[in-house]
C-alpha cells in the first residue's frame, strides 16, 4: 500500500488519508482526480473498511472496471470482487431488482433502452392521432426524460400549471397526456427505461425508510468520480444514501461540467460545501497529464468563463510541441490531413493506433474521417453513435431473449411477433394493443387468453398467436435448465432468424450472420466470467441488464490496436497521447444552438477544455472551410475557440492562416453596408490592422458573431472588390501559394488577375472565385 501512497504527490495524498466525514476534491484536468480515488479506496481497505461497504460512482462502466482493476493489483482480486462500483444506472438497476417488487415492479423487469423508448412514444404519438411533425417523437423522449431527472412525476406535472403552460405555449398542449400514457405503458410492460433507473430509486428510498437504512447502513463510504456532471435525481440518490455516516468523498471540475442539456447540474458542486456539515475542500494543482503548451492553452480558454471556480493548474511537464491548426477546404480536405498525420506520425515516431483519438462535437462528423483512415488502411473504432446491441438483427434476438425473461416486455414483442414473418399482420397486431391497454394488461397476456377475448380474430390468427406463445414459452423451460449460450442458440434457429437471414447473399446479409456469431461469442464470455467470479450458472436476465446498460466504450477490450473516434462528450476523463479536435468551426463548435446565452457559450468552451485536455503530448485543431451539414454545403468560418487561444501556443500549418483577413470571394457583399457573418470569414488579424473587428462574446441573445464594418482604409476590399489589388500586389493563394500580380483585365465579375506564382508559374484567375489574400 505505502508503495502506491508514495507515488502520489502530497496535496494527493491529503484526501487519502481523510478516512472519514465529507470531502470534495475540486481539481483541473489531468490533475489525478481519478487516481487519487482509486488509491483512496483501497487505502480504506487497508484500514480494515469492507469491500461491501463502499460504492463507487463512475462515469462509464468502463472506468469502473478499470479502477476495480487497478484496486486488485493493490488489495487482491478477492477483495476488490465485493466493490459496489459502476455508473449510477447500473448500480442502481441492480438495487431496484433486488427491490422492484416493493414499487409494484417484477424483479425481472426489463431495461428500455432509447430506441425502445422513443418507438414506443412514436405509437403514442400515433394511437392518439397527435402530428408527429409537432410532436417528434425524440423531442418528446428528452422533454419527459428531464422530468424524470428533475423528480417530476405525472401526477407532478398536472399540479404544476407552470409545466402544462409551457408545454401548451409551445404548441404540446398534450404532452402531459402522452407522458401519463408512456409510463403507464412502461409499467404495465414491466419495464424501466433509463431515467427511471434513477427516478425509481428516489421512489424506493423516499417511501420505505427501513429500504433506506439498509442501504445507508451498507454504503459507509461512498465515492463520485465526475461529480460535476451530476443530474438533480443522481444528487438526490447520493445524498440520501450518505446522510447517515456522512463519509462522501466527491471528485470534479466544475471547468467539465458538459451535460447541462441533459440535466447535469453545475450547482451540484458548487453547494456541496452547503450540503454537509464541516466539509473538507481538496485541491489538486499539478497536471500530470499534459505538456505545459497544452496545460497553458487550456487554461487561457477557460478563463474566458465568467462562471468557474478559481483554480491553478500547471505542470512540470515539458512545453512539448505547439498546438497545430490546420484549415481545409472541406470536411473531406479535413479528413485526409488527419489521416495522413496519422499516417506520418506513426512512421517518424513509431506509434501505435491506439495512441491517437479524432474527436469531434457531433457523430455525423465521423463519416469524412472514417472514409480517409478506409483510403489510408488506418484501423479505426468508432465509440458512440449505434452500439452493436442496436443493430437490427442483434436486436431481434435480444428481444425474443427478453421475452422469455419478462413476457410482458410490449417493445420486445412488437419487434419480433411477426419477425421472421409469420403471418400476424399489423392489424392484429393494433386489436391486441387496444385490448390490452383497455384490460390493463401486457399483449402478452391477451394472448394467452386470446380465446376467451372477442377480437373478431379469425381461427388461423388465433393459431398463429397461440404458438407465439407456446414457443415462447417452451423457451422459458430451456432457459430454466440450461445456460444462456444453449437458449440463445436454441432461440436463434427455432425462431426461423437465422434461416431468414442466411436468404440475404449480399456482404451485408453475411455481416449480419457474423454479427450474431459475435453475439454468441460475447454470452458465451459472459458466461465464462460469471463462473470465474461467484461459480453461478451464467443467468440469462444478468446478460441481458449488461447488454441494456452497456455503452459502446463499454466493450472496448482495448485488444485491438486502433484510432480511437467519439464525441468529445465520450472522451471526458480519458487520454492520448495525440488528439485532433476537428471541425472547429463556427455554427459546429461551438454549436449553433448554443449560442443564444452566455451560460450555454460557456458550456460549449467547457467542452473544448475537455476536448483540448485529452491530449498528452500534441493536440490538433482542424476546420473546414466548407462542409456538408444537413445534406448542403454550408460555409464555414474558423471556430472562435481558436482565435481565443493565445497565439504563443499555436502553429499554423496553413501559415496564411496566421493573420490577415481572407475572404469568401465567390459570394457578393456590400462592404458599406451590414456585413454579415454568413458572408465573411474571418482569420487571424495581422498587427497593424484593427484587430478583432467584433464585439465581445455575445452576452443574450446575439447568436452571430457581432462583425463590425471596418470603416475607412479597412483592408476590407480584399480582393473580390479588386480596387486594391493591382499590379506589382504580392499575393497568397490558398492552393497555389505565394505569388505576385502581373496583370489586371475585365470589369466587375468577370475581373482576372494574371498571376505568377513562385511554384507553378503563371496563371489568370477570376476574381470572384480566387482566394487572394494581398501580404
Ligand atoms: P480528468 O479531469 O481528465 O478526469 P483526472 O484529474 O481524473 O483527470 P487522472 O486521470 O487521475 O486525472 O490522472 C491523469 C494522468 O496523470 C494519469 O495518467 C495518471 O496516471 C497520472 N498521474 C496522476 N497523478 C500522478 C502522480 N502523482 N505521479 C505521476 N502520474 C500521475
Ligand atoms: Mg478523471
Amino acid at each position: 500500500m505505502q508503495q502506491y501512497i508514495a507515488q502520489l504527490n502530497e496535496a494527493q495524498q491529503a484526501p487519502v488519508f481523510q478516512k472519514d466525514g465529507p470531502m470534495i476534491i475540486i481539481a483541473g484536468a489531468g490533475s489525478g482526480k481519478t487516481r487519487v480515488l482509486t488509491v483512496r479506496i483501497s487505502y480504506l481497505m487497508s484500514l480494515g473498511v469492507d469491500a461491501f461497504n463502499i460504492l463507487a460512482l463512475t462515469f462509464t462502466n468502463k472506468a469502473a472496471r478499470e479502477m476495480k482493476k487497478r484496486i486488485a493489483d493493490i488489495v487482491g482480486n478477492n477483495e476488490a470482487k465485493n466493490l459496489w462500483m459502476g455508473t449510477f444506472h447500473s448500480v442502481f438497476a441492480k438495487i431496484l431488482r433486488i427491490e422492484a417488487e416493493k414499487l409494484g415492479y417484477p424483479s425481472n423487469f426489463t431495461i428500455y433502452d432509447t430506441q425502445d423508448s422513443v418507438r414506443l412514444i412514436s405509437a403514442i404519438i400515433k394511437e392518439m392521432q397527435l402530428d408527429k411533425d409537432i410532436y417528434k417523437p425524440k423531442q418528446v423522449y428528452s422533454r419527459i426524460s428531464s422530468y424524470k431527472n428533475s423528480l417530476i412525476t405525472v401526477k407532478a406535472y398536472f399540479n404544476n400549471p407552470e409545466l402544462m403552460e409551457a408545454d401548451a405555449m409551445s404548441k404540446k398542449p398534450r404532452m402531459g397526456e402522452i407522458y401519463q400514457n408512456y409510463v403507464e405503458r412502461c409499467f404495465k410492460s414491466g419495464a424501466m427505461d433509463f431515467d427511471d433507473l434513477l427516478l425509481k430509486t428516489n421512489e424506493l428510498l423516499n417511501r420505505f425508510p427501513d429500504v433506506l437504512a439498509k442501504y445507508q447502513d451498507r454504503f459507509r463510504y461512498i465515492l463520485v468520480d465526475e461529480y460535476q456532471d451530476t443530474n438533480h435525481s443522481q444528487y438526490l440518490i447520493v445524498r440520501a444514501l450518505s446522510d447517515r455516516f456522512q463519509n462522501i468523498c466527491v471528485v470534479g471540475d466544475d471547468a467539465q461540467s458538459i451535460y447541462a442539456f441533459r440535466g447535469a447540474n453545475i450547482n451540484n458542486i458548487l453547494n456541496f460545501q452547503k450540503d454537509y456539515d464541516n466539509v473538507k475542500t481538496y485541491r489538486l494543482e499539478q497536471n500530470y497529464r499534459s505538456t505545459k503548451n497544452i496545460v497553458e492553452a487550456a487554461n487561457s480558454i477557460i478563463d474566458k468563463n465568467k462562471t468557474k471556480l478559481d483554480k491553478v493548474v500547471w505542470t512540470a511537464n515539458d512545453f512539448g510541441p505547439k498546438i497545430k491548426v490546420h484549415r481545409s477546404l472541406t470536411d473531406g480536405e479535413e479528413g485526409r490531413f488527419v489521416a495522413g498525420e496519422i499516417f506520418e506520425q506513426k512512421m517518424r515516431n513509431q506509434l501505435m493506433n491506439g495512441q491517437f483519438a479524432i474527436l469531434y462535437r457531433t457523430n455525423a462528423q465521423s463519416r469524412a474521417m472514417e472514409d480517409a483512415l478506409r483510403k489510408r488502411d488506418i484501423p479505426y473504432r468508432i465509440y458512440g453513435g449505434l452500439s452493436f446491441y442496436q443493430r437490427k438483427e442483434i436486436k431481434d434476438v435480444l428481444s425474443y431473449l427478453r421475452l422469455v425473461i419478462n413476457p410482458k416486455d410490449e417493445e420486445a414483442l412488437v419487434r419480433v411477433i411477426n419477425y421472421p414473418a409469420r403471418g400476424i399482420g399489423d392489424t392484429t397486431v393494433e386489436k391486441l394493443t387496444v385490448a390490452a391497454n383497455h384490460y390493463k394488461r401486457s399483449i402478452f397476456e391477451v394472448m394467452e387468453h386470446i380465446d376467451k377475448i372477442d377480437l373478431k380474430l379469425n381461427a388461423g390468427t388465433k393459431q398463429k398467436l397461440q404458438d407465439f406463445v407456446t414457443m415462447i414459452k417452451s423457451f422459458q423451460v430451456i432457459n430454466e435448465q440450461q445456460d444462456a449460450f444453449v437458449l440463445t442458440e436454441h432461440v436463434a434457429k427455432k425462431t426461423g432468424l437465422i434461416q431468414e437471414l442466411k436468404k440475404d447473399a449480399t456482404p451485408e446479409g453475411i455481416a449480419r450472420i457474423e454479427n450474431i456469431e459475435t453475439l454468441m461469442g460475447g454470452i458465451k464470455d459472459f458466461i465464462e466470467g460469471q463462473k470465474e467470479v461467484d461459480g453461478a450458472r451464467g443467468a440469462l436476465s444478468e446478460f441481458l441488464e449488461d447488454v441494456a446498460l452497456a455503452t459502446d466504450l463499454d466493450n472496448d477490450t482495448g485488444d485491438d490496436d486502433r484510432v480511437a473516434l467519439m464525441t468529445i462528450h465520450l472522451a471526458k476523463g480519458l487520454e492520448f497521447p495525440y488528439v485532433f479536435v476537428v471541425g472547429m468551426e463556427e455554427d459546429l463548435f461551438p454549436s449553433a444552438m448554443s449560442l443564444n446565452t452566455r451560460s450555454e457559450l460557456e458550456e460549449e468552451r467547457r467542452l473544448f477544455y475537455v476536448a483540448l485536455t485529452r491530449a498528452e503530448h500534441q493536440a490538433y485543431l482542424t476546420y473546414a472551410q466548407s462542409r456538408y451539414r444537413w445534406g448542403k454545403l454550408t460555409d464555414a468560418e474558423p471556430s472562435r475557440f481558436i482565435e481565443e487561444i493565445d497565439d504563443q501556443y499555436l502553429e499554423y500549418i496553413n501559415p496564411m492562416d496566421r493573420g490577415g483577413y481572407t475572404y469568401k470571394p465567390s459570394i457578393d457583399l456590400d462592404i458599406f453596408g451590414d456585413i454579415d457573418k454568413s458572408k465573411l470569414r474571418l482569420s487571424k488579424p495581422v498587427a497593424g490592422i484593427p484587430p478583432k473587428t467584433y464585439g465581445e462574446e455575445p452576452s443574450s441573445s446575439a447568436n452571430i458573431r457581432k462583425l463590425k464594418p471596418v470603416s475607412g482604409s479597412a483592408p476590407a476590399a480584399g480582393n473580390l472588390f479588386d480596387n486594391k489589388l493591382a499590379v506589382g500586389n504580392v499575393v497568397m493563394h490558398e492552393r497555389f501559394g505565394r505569388g505576385e500580380i502581373v496583370n489586371m483585365e475585365g470589369v466587375g465579375a468577370d475581373r482576372k488577375a494574371e498571376i505568377k506564382f513562385e511554384v507553378g508559374g503563371i496563371k489568370k484567375l477570376l476574381l470572384r472565385f480566387a482566394k487572394l489574400d494581398v501580404i
